[in-house]
């Protein structure tokens, strides 16, 4: 079986849904609440697990009751989470989000455990978390540094390592992460922040600010664009070929997620050694079923259906 190990945040989601958003000082009653699982890393987990790779979570949550929530939801996903750290006297990561009538929103994120995830945590991992021919997908919602000992330990023992630079950190540019990143997968305005172009959807824009992202060593890029698809930029034999991928045509309820689920499936793909390309195009599907269903994890699609949909 494919073999993936997310490395990044875990959160539980607060929503409170109110016909407008508060304005500073003000009480709004008459909301309706929903709370639910989060954090770039969880969602990604989950939807490498349902995309059929075993998985293993690095991650952490505080020692209360979201946190134990929270494992107890990713051990029913069977996820590996033995190497997640139980942080004492540390809120779980929580985010609060205020939704209106529009769908507008507003989020506050208390990272909590999240940042705790330090370098020493990495270090005490056992040798036989970073099995070779496995992949590491990281994200950017936990610690630079913890990333940057994370991918380096990575590429030595042999895994292919994807970044997801979300959100867009310019710290990035001057680690020596990019070089161990065998795929970055940003989306259009993470590659552009960190390009440092102006924010637009025009393709040749994403496909210089990828070009750019080659230039500092990835060995590839995958820019996804919402619902107009995605690019994925390789270099063979010293030539950087482009190609784009179209979203698949579905009816979109909620976008929430749609990266995770992307994430989580192309790192399955690329794990079970299928190539970049088809790899992109089978996300594609699993990003386009999470895209028809509320919420992030549990929009996130079996393998079975995705399969289905990139026939
Ligand atoms: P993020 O959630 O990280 O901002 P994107 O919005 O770029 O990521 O979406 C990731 C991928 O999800 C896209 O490349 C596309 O394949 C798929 N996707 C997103 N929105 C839609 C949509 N409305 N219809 C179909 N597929 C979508």
């Amino acid at each position: 079986m494919a073999r993936v190990v997310v490395l990044g945040s875990s959160n539980t989601d607060m929503t409170v849904h109110l016909p407008r958003l508060p304005t500073s000082g003000e009480t709004l009653l008459g909301g309706s609440f929903f709370s639910g699982p989060g954090g770039k890393g969880a969602n990604q987990a989950v939807a490498a697990r349902r995309a059929g790779a075993s998985v293993v979570f690095l991650s952490a949550v505080g020692d209360d009751p979201l946190g134990h929530q929270a494992l107890d939801r990713y051990r029913r996903e069977t996820i590996d989470v033995s190497e997640v750290l139980v942080v004492p006297h540390v809120s779980s990561g929580v985010a609060l989000i205020f939704v209106n009538d529009a769908g507008e929103n507003m989020i506050g994120v208390a990272p909590g455990a999240n940042v705790h995830l330090d370098v020493a945590a990495v270090d005490r991992l056992p040798d036989s978390v970073f099995e070779p021919g496995s992949v590491l997908l990281a994200g950017l919602e936990v610690p630079l540094e913890t990333v940057a000992s994370a991918v380096r330990r990575a590429q030595r023992a042999g895994l292919r390592v994807l970044l997801n630079p979300a959100p867009a950190d310019l710290r990035l540019l001057d680690s020596e992460i990019l070089r161990f990143v065998d795929i970055l997968t940003p989306n259009h305005i993470e590659v552009q922040t960190l390009a440092g172009q102006p924010i637009g959807e025009n393709p040749e824009s994403l496909r210089s600010a990828a070009e750019a992202m080659l230039a500092r060593g990835v060995g590839a890029v995958v820019v996804t664009n919402g619902k107009a698809g995605c690019l994925v930029l390789s270099r063979d034999a010293g030539e950087t070929t482009c190609r784009a991928i179209r979203a698949f045509p579905v009816e979109a309820v909620d976008t929430v997620g749609a990266g995770d689920a992307f994430n989580g499936a192309l790192a399955t793909a690329i794990a079970e050694g299928r190539p970049l390309f088809e790899s992109a195009v089978w996300a594609s599907a699993a990003a386009a079923l999470a895209v028809t269903q509320p919420g992030a994890q549990t929009a996130l699609a079996p393998r079975a259906a995705i399969d289905q949909l990139a026939a």
